[in-house]
């Protein structure tokens, strides 16, 4: 065994105190590793399709889609598997289809690429329902919403989509199911309508790295001011904390896939706020699980409450220090 986290891999994900507290993989990275350690966690809950679309020479067919799916929702069935439909602009582009903007992070990315061309977006929705005939494990996901148009037309486009391999597949064995749908909460506007969309889907999650470059005014990629790109921000944390009130007052599934989740001070300001189900990357997913297996949601409420008064991130990282070494 590598180190102490590993030794508890195979361990519940509960707190101290008997909270259950669900651990998901942010997958579609590395292919080749990061599905070994699948039946310690609770799933998928982002796996980036787009970063199958960065490492090929054009856009891949429907077919060549439906196979890729189908295996990395095979790999992990029967625990869920949340596909995020293509979210390229911004950090992540394709050699293949040209996005040339001044502003790349304000401009031309994710579901508004997806939605000005819905033959890709048909294609990959497409692609995606028919993987999941027979598994049925799939949930899809959309990128960079910030407008109620953006969920209606995108949810529009998964109708046709529906339906119309209803038709296709009306002599198949298996059927074509609908899949929960779900929104990233990334753009600070969005957080705003989630009373309008909790009717519209079935969850959502955050994407804390966008949220805060936002929330902030800061390049999450510019080193020049990577100083300032601060999750731990008071405002930071209280928009977290909004965001975890208003989803359980609406009964919408909420659950957080940035970065945040990943780190144990994270981690724990968000079980105290209430997130019951936290992806992250694999090599984060022992030590999370080793953290919060030692602590009570209690004592992170203390710890939480100090921080959302806190004025400056700094206050905020020293409480956390504070608490990190009481704790030992
Ligand atoms: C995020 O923005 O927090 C997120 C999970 O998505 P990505 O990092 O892929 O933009
Ligand atoms: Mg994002």
């Amino acid at each position: 065994l590598h180190d102490k986290f590993e030794a508890e891999h195979h361990l519940a994900s509960v707190t101290a105190d008997g909270e259950r507290i669900s651990l998901l993989l942010n997958a579609g990275l590395d292919l080749s590793t990061e599905h070994l350690s699948a039946k310690y966690c609770d799933g998928v809950g982002l796996y980036r399709t787009e970063a199958w679309f960065m490492q090929r020479g054009q856009f891949p067919s429907q077919a060549e889609q439906e196979n890729w799916y189908r295996e990395v929702l095979a790999r992990y069935h029967p625990e869920p598997v949340i596909m995020r439909t293509l979210d390229i602009g911004g950090d992540k582009v394709l050699d293949y289809f040209n996005i040339s903007e001044d502003n790349p992070f304000l401009g031309w990315r994710g579901i508004r690429v997806t939605l000005d061309h819905p033959e890709l977006f048909l294609d990959q929705l497409k692609a995606m329902l028919k993987a999941n005939a027979g598994l049925g494990n799939l949930r899809i996901m959309l990128p960079m919403v910030s407008h109620t148009e953006e969920v209606d037309e995108a949810l529009a486009l998964l109708e046709q989509a529906y339906f119309e391999l209803q038709e296709e597949w009306a002599d198949q064995f298996y059927t074509i199911d609908k899949p929960d749908i779900g929104v990233m909460l990334e753009v600070p506007s969005s957080i705003f309508l989630l009373p309008e969309w909790a009717d519209k889907v079935d969850f959502c999650s955050v994407g804390s790295n966008d949220l805060t470059q936002y929330l902030l005014a800061v390049d999450r990629a510019n080193a020049q001011v990577a100083e300032l790109f601060e999750p731990y921000h008071p405002s930071v944390l209280r928009v977290l904390k909004k965001i975890a009130d208003d989803c359980q007052q609406l009964e919408l599934p909420f659950s957080l896939c940035g970065e945040l989740g990943g780190e144990p001070e994270g981690a724990i300001l968000l079980v105290a706020m209430g997130f019951r189900r936290l992806s992250m990357n694999i090599s984060s997913l022992n030590k999370i699980k080793w953290t919060l297996r030692r602590l009570a949601v209690k004592d992170m409420e203390a710890l939480l409450a100090q921080c959302l008064a806190a004025s400056s991130a700094k206050q905020v990282h020293r409480l956390l220090r504070e608490f990190m070494i009481a704790q030992g």
